[in-house]
């Protein structure tokens, strides 16, 4: 049968537009429909608008270290508006940017919602596309527990688009998203409570990384409450709001916040009319080479639930383009040593296992770590720690996972990872010269185990 397109991608977010524009290079004809913002959840409302709140914020510790540099400020005076209109200008350039990438490589730009109507059929705006190939690639959605006045609390979504700054925040969950946004309002001036329902936040990370965070944060002022979870929320006279904790406790904010995952965004896809199945936990399910169960139909990045980033997305648009278009240049993509940053503040950067998971996959382990306050605020009065760690298998000498908690340790991860990647053991970073005076030198300076 011969089909109007080659692929249709559904979801022009990073890992859609990453299979289009390089299935189009490789000579496929490609149609993309996007339903609401081009570059998807990265770029409209998470990682870019994300990270610059989070400049945003830091400035806050800019002003205060600068005086012990000789630096006298009037009182420093923030304005949300000013921060979200300059973050808006920037997002609609990128949308440009995606619009242009996308065009200028031959991919069919849609703007609709597109409905799977079969197998090899796809409907957008009344019409209906037929391609060999499918791929579903519409990312994830913020899920809010459903508790009794659940509609007076936004998600990051509505964050982006605040009109002021809440006085008083309630952030609400232990991922990521909670800590980068509490830290976001804290820096800004809020007054922030995050709470979470369990005994430490950050599960899944390295257990010195949230215990040196969880510390850092209370000695910023941020008001952390673990093993809080809210019942229901109300609305006031006075238009604020007040949560009900589970444990009868009241607390009084302007707004509630949560960050509790996301769940996949399916929403009218159609999938009743294809064999897609889905897994356990809702996400679409598909094989190592992303092939759901509809042998025409694959599905990549955040709605299929395995590591929702951006670099992942990425990472399995270019595989499935490679696989279906250019099969010689095919890698599978590699889920191991994929290094990550908490964009809380202070930042955490992380490669590789923690000494939990370590211990748990069977390995004897060896543990260096080093906690120190950085040469840049001797001259302040902040009293902020860096901590790093290495997780070494004690018998082959392998670094297992690098993992740090200071400024910058995103920028910094990033080049441990290449070594973790290719294999490097302890000797390795023994071996090589530091970088001075930095805080990255110590990585390779750590010479001496923790006892445990
Ligand atoms: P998306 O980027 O979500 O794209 C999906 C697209 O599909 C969307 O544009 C959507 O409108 C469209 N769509 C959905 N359904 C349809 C339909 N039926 N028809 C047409 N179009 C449709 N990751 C990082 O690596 N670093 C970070 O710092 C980071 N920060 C984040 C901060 C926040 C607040 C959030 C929410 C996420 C963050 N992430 C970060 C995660 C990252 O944004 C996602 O992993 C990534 O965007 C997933 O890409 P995707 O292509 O799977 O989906
Ligand atoms: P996460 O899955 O990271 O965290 C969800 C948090 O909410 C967990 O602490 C979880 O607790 C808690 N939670 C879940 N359900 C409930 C509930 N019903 N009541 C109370 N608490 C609950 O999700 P996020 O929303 O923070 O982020 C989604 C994903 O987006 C991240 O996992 C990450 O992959 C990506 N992202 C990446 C960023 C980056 O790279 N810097 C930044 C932001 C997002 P528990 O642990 O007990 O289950």
């Amino acid at each position: 049968m011969a089909y109007e397109f080659d692929l249709f991608v559904i979801g022009a977010g990073s890992g859609g537009v990453r299979a289009a524009r390089f299935a189009a290079g490789f000579g496929a004809k490609v149609a993309v429909a996007e339903s609401r913002y081009l570059g998807g959840t990265c770029v409209n409302v998470g990682c870019v608008p994300k990270k610059l709140l989070v400049y945003g914020a830091h400035f806050a510790d800019d002003f205060e270290q600068a005086s012990g540099f000789g630096w006298s400020l009037g009182d420093a005076d923030f304005d949300w508006a000013t921060l979200i209109a300059n973050k808006d200008r920037e997002i609609h350039r990128l949308n440009g940017i995606y619009r242009n990438l996308l065009v200028n490589s031959g991919v069919t730009l849609l703007e609709g919602h597109a409905k799977l109507t079969g197998p090899n059929e796809v409907e957008v705006n009344g019409q209906r596309h037929t391609a060999k190939h499918i791929l579903i690639a519409t990312g994830g959605w913020p899920q809010i527990p459903d508790i009794p006045g659940r509609e007076h609390a936004i998600s990051s979504n509505e964050a982006f688009f605040l009109k002021a700054l809440p006085k008083r925040v309630l952030v609400v969950g232990g991922g990521y998203i909670a800590v980068e946004f509490a830290g976001i309002f804290h820096g800004l001036g809020a007054k922030t409570s995050l709470l979470y329902r369990g005994d430490m936040f950050l599960r899944g990370f390295d257990g010195a990384v949230r215990k040196h965070l969880h510390e850092e944060l209370t000695k910023r002022g941020m008001d952390v409450q673990f093993n809080a979870d809210i019942a229901r929320i109300d609305k006031q006279a006075d238009g604020s709001l007040k949560a009900t904790l589970k444990d009868g406790r009241e607390l009084e904010a302007d707004c509630v916040f949560y960050a509790t995952g996301r769940r996949p965004m399916l929403d009218n896809l159609g999938l009743e009319n294809t064999h897609v199945k889905l897994d356990k936990r809702g996400f679409v399910e598909v094989d190592d080479q992303y092939q759901s169960a509809e042998p025409s139909i694959l599905a990549i990045g955040d709605v299929i639930g395995r590591v929702q980033l951006t670099p992942v997305a990425l990472a399995e648009g270019m595989a499935v383009a490679r696989r279906l278009f250019k099969p010689e240049q095919y890698r599978p993509v590699d889920y191991r040593m994929i290094p990550t940053a908490v964009f809380s503040l202070p930042n955490i950067g992380t490669v590789g296992l923690s000494e939990e998971q370590a211990i748990e996959d069977g390995h004897k382990v060896q543990i260096f770590e080093s906690s120190f306050r950085p040469m840049k605020l001797t001259l302040t009065e902040c009293q902020e720690r860096t901590l790093m760690k290495l997780v070494v298998d004690a018998d082959t000498d392998k670094v297992l996972g690098c993992h740090m908690v200071g400024p910058e340790a995103g920028e910094i991860v990033q080049g441990l990872a290449i070594a973790l990647k290719a294999g490097a053991t302890k000797q390795h970073f023994d071996e090589t010269i530091g970088v001075h005076p930095t805080a990255a030198e110590e990585f390779v300076t750590m010479r001496t185990p923790v006892k445990r």
